[in-house]
C-alpha cells in the first residue's frame, strides 16, 4: 500500500530519501543533506511530506527513521491483541481420586487428549494419552489405582491466565513440548497459592486461530 503511494507520488528525490533512511536510520537531516549533495533547506520539504505521509518519523536529537511496518510485525500486532481468554475451550476436569480405567472412558467420551485433575477443586496435576497409555500396558490394576499416583503434578504444571497474550501461551506449549496447558485463575487459600481451572488452551485452539486469521484476510 505506501510503496505504491511511493511509486505514483513521490519524486526521485523523495525515494533516495526513504532508501538512505532505510540503510542508514537513525540519519539526521544534515546527514541526509551530505548524501544527496543537496542542502537542509532544499530537503525541509521533502522531509516533511515523507513525515506527513508517515513513512518516515522524525524524532527530536536523534533523527529520521523509516516506519513502514514489516509484515512480520503486521502479524505480530495482530496476534498481541489477542488472549488466551477469547480462543479457550471448555477443560474436562477430574479428581485426583478418580481410576485411571474411568479416566480412559472420559478420555473418549470427551474426545480429549488430556485431562486436568484436580483436589479440594484446586488444580493438582495433568494426565496425557500416553501417562494413562504407560499405566495400562505395565500390567497395573488400571480400575483400583487413583489419577494421584499417576499424574505430572503441580508445582510442575505449566498454566496460562485468560489474559495472558495468546502468543506467549503458544510458545509455553512449545517450550515444554506439550499438547495443552490449562487455563487457570490463582486463589489464595490458607496463605497457599491454588488454581481454579477456568479452561483449556490446546494446539487444536492455536491451529483454529491460525486458520480464522488467513481466512479474515
Ligand atoms: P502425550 O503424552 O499424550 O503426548 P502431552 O505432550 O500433552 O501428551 O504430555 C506429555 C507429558 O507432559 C505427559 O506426561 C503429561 O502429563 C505432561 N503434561 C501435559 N500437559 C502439561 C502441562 N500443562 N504442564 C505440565 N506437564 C504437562
Amino acid at each position: 500500500m505506501i510503496n505504491e503511494v511511493i511509486n505514483i507520488e513521490f519524486n526521485e528525490r523523495q525515494k533516495k530519501i526513504v532508501d538512505i533512511v532505510k540503510e542508514f536510520q537513525p540519519i539526521t537531516s544534515e546527514h541526509i543533506a551530505n548524501k544527496l549533495n543537496v542542502s537542509r533547506s532544499t530537503l525541509r520539504s521533502d522531509l516533511s511530506i515523507l513525515t506527513m505521509s508517515g513513512i518516515l518519523e522524525a524524532r527530536p536529537k536523534v533523527g529520521y527513521f523509516y516506519t513502514e511496518e514489516s509484515d512480520e510485525t503486521m502479524i505480530y500486532k495482530k496476534i498481541e491483541k489477542i488472549k488466551v481468554g477469547d480462543v479457550k475451550s471448555l477443560p474436562v476436569v477430574v479428581d485426583e481420586k478418580v481410576t485411571v480405567y474411568d479416566a480412559i472412558v472420559t478420555m473418549f467420551l470427551e474426545d480429549i487428549g488430556s485431562l486436568y485433575i484436580v483436589s479440594e477443586g484446586y488444580l493438582a496435576g495433568v494426565v496425557s494419552r500416553k501417562d494413562l497409555l504407560k499405566t495400562a500396558i505395565g500390567g497395573n490394576d488400571i480400575k483400583s489405582i487413583p489419577l494421584s499416583i499417576i499424574m505430572t503434578r503441580m508445582p510442575n504444571i505449566i498454566m496460562t491466565y485468560t489474559q495472558e497474550n495468546v502468543f506467549e501461551a503458544a510458545k509455553k506449549i512449545i517450550i515444554h513440548q506439550i499438547d495443552s496447558l490449562p487455563v487457570v485463575e490463582k486463589h489464595v487459600k490458607d496463605g497457599q497459592e491454588k488454581y481454579k481451572v477456568l479452561g483449556r488452551l490446546s494446539k487444536s485452539n492455536i491451529t483454529k486461530l491460525f486458520v480464522e486469521m488467513v481466512k479474515e484476510k
